[in-house]
């Protein structure tokens, strides 16, 4: 009988259980020029000139806003160089050789308790625009975005479910880093006035359960508590988020903060906590190295802008090095795959997946529906991978492949081995057009 996949391989749990390598120093630090938002920018500096570290070097520019770009080390700007992007493609990379000064620009600054109880939401949204913060999660989307809501908003929700396989960078930071949270929740409480928090984790996380329920006391009538949710996949959907931690069902394409709600992944929490602190765009983020083909993956504290290759010898180096690898930058359900591991770490990049690549053909469909019960959103991505091969342009809208969240479960349960998932993401461009 064929039955609806929520249960996916985890291999969380060692990677998960270990400190985080602090990996800081690289030699050259790698800012890309543009991303998938902002396809245009403008670079400030020119070759040969010195940089400090969160000094703004460059603006990029998308068709709703723009995004100023930060160095993430002191040095020299030396020239620039084409590496693979988070999103699959060869992008040009502003290259500065770090001086391990780590010298700071004059924007830094730290703001007392007293100053931030004054900031208003606006003057929030301000500084997190300025400091380029986005979706850390990997969404990438403009975090003061969300903030310019003029919807009321009653709770904010902490995403820490990480539910994708392998990536354990959130858990990892929710240990090391509590206290970031914590007063990252509190400012974005103050900013919208809401009356509680939720940090949403999987039931199973014993060991973050552990370290909050201790923390929370230290914040007695913050409004702020840990909510423990369902240990499937997608859980971390806000969606199916917001249904397990509030009882609240969104209606297809509806925002959260249409029912008081806004969420944001615990990285961003942290992102908005440096903004609001020190005026610190994000120039630090928590990556995981895993996978089948790597002898030692770990969880690494490093800056924006590293090479993943710079990383590798430090997780021992690959598994079967002469075996023809597969990369996926991000994780193994939604993230997007990478020819070589030649790839530089942005803002969103949450981990690198290296697995021995297993020839697996793709065999005919045997309209098993395996993929159609699995769908969270209600999809028939058979149907849909049938009209994109016939170009089926109006049969491709009928089938609404834009509610498509895109979590890969069509692919991962299809039993004869079709990317069906791949299928669906072309429908969602002959649907635009
Ligand atoms: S990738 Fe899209 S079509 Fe496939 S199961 Fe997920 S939401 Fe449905
Ligand atoms: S695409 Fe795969 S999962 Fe979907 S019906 Fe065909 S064989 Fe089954």
């Amino acid at each position: 009988m064929i039955a609806k996949t929520t249960k996916i391989h985890d291999t969380k749990n060692l990677v998960g259980a270990l400190p985080s390598v602090k990996f800081l120093n690289a030699k050259y630090l790698y800012i890309a020029t543009a991303n998938a938002r902002c396809p245009k920018a403008d670079v400030f500096i020119k070759e040969g000139d010195h940089v400090d570290t969160f000094q703004v070097i460059g603006m990029r520019h998308g068709p709703f806003f723009e995004q100023p770009i930060h160095a993430t080390c002191s040095g020299t700007f030396v020239g620039y160089e084409k590496h693979y992007h988070r999103n699959g493609k060869l992008t040009d990379f502003i290259k500065i050789e770090n001086d391990f000064k780590d010298t700071f620009d004059k924007s830094i600054i730290l703001r007392t308790p007293e100053e931030i109880a004054k900031l208003t939401k606006e003057e929030m949204t301000e500084i997190i625009k300025d400091c380029a913060n986005v979706g850390l999660g990997g969404s990438s989307f403009p975090t003061y975005i969300k903030f310019q809501t003029d919807k009321p908003i009653d709770t904010v929700l902490i995403n820490g479910i990480e539910c994708e396989p392998y990536i354990t960078a959130d858990h990892r930071l929710m240990l090391e880093y509590p206290y970031r949270i914590m007063d990252g929740i509190k400012y974005v409480m103050q900013a919208f006035n809401a009356k509680r928090a939720l940090i949403c984790i999987k039931s199973k996380y014993k060991d973050i359960k552990a370290v909050y329920t201790q923390v929370l006391k230290e914040y007695p009538n913050s409004g702020i508590e840990l909510c423990c949710v369902g240990n499937y996949y997608p859980q971390g959907w806000e969606v199916e988020m917001i249904k397990k931690a509030t009882g609240i069902q969104l209606n297809p394409g509806e925002l959260p903060s249409n029912r008081g709600i806004i969420n944001f992944n615990v990285s961003t929490i942290v992102g908005i906590y440096k903004a609001i602190k020190y005026n610190m765009p994000v120039i630090k983020r928590m990556i995981t190295i895993t996978g089948d083909g790597i002898n030692y993956p770990k969880n690494f504290r490093v800056r924006v802008g590293t090479p993943i290759k710079d990383l590798i010898p430090l997780c021992g180096g690959y598994k079967n090095p002469d075996k023809e690898k597969v990369f996926i930058l991000g994780g193994p359900m939604m993230g997007a795959s990478v020819p070589s591991d030649d790839c530089i770490i942005t803002k969103t990049v949450t981990s690198i997946i290296v697995f021995d690549k297993v020839n697996e053909p793709e065999q005919p469909c045997v309209r098993c529906g395996s993929c159609v019960m699995s769908c969270p959103v209600h999809l028939e991505p058979v149907q849909i991978m049938n009209a994109v091969k016939c170009a089926d342009k109006e049969r491709i809208k009928k089938l609404n492949p834009l509610r498509c969240i895109e979590c890969g479960l069509c692919s991962y349960s299809c039993t004869s081995k079709i990317p069906v998932t791949d299928y669906v993401r072309k429908a969602k461009v002959f649907a635009k057009l």
